[in-house]
């Protein structure tokens, strides 16, 4: 299902025009208007969910299946060293477009991005307490 006045729904059904990667019945993908780097791709699911919490489990596994595709093309064809996928979920976790997608972002020697956190330094009672919260 499409959702109106969504951006994405639009280019992964084809009525906003993306440089396109690739497209099937299920899914587009496209390079970013915005890339970190030389062939900074999104794959795009033609139907809407607003993000990872939303999306079907068959669209779940496509996608990751459709990743490890895309990934090898781009390696083969743009000679990446490494590639990072992101899928940010929630405006506090930077999604900007409320439509579900995933970033396949190349990496290159000295390509200038960085993607990485400040590790914390838990103890392994507050690791415990952790694991217990989520698994009880
Ligand atoms: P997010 O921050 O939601 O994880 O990522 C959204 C991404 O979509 C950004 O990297 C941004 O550059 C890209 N983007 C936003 N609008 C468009 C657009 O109209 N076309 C394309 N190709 N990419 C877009
Ligand atoms: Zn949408």
């Amino acid at each position: 299902m499409k959702k109106e006045d969504c951006i994405f729904c639009k280019i992964a059904n084809g009525e906003i025009p993306a440089k396109t990667l690739y497209e099937d019945d299920s899914f587009r993908v496209i390079l970013d208007l915005g890339p970190a780097t030389k062939g900074h791709a999104l794959i795009l699911p033609k139907n809407h969910a607003d993000d990872l919490f939303g999306l079907d489990d068959d669209t779940a596994a496509k996608t990751m299946i459709l990743a490890k595709k895309m990934a090898g093309t781009l390696k083969e064809k743009l000679g990446c060293a490494g590639i990072n996928l992101v899928q940010n979920n929630g405006e506090i976790a930077g999604q900007t477009v409320m439509h579900f997608h995933l970033h396949l972002i190349p990496r290159y020697e000295d390509d200038g991005q960085k993607i990485q956190w400040v590790p914390g330094k838990p103890s392994q009672d507050e690791l415990e307490k952790i694991q217990q919260q989520i698994i009880e």
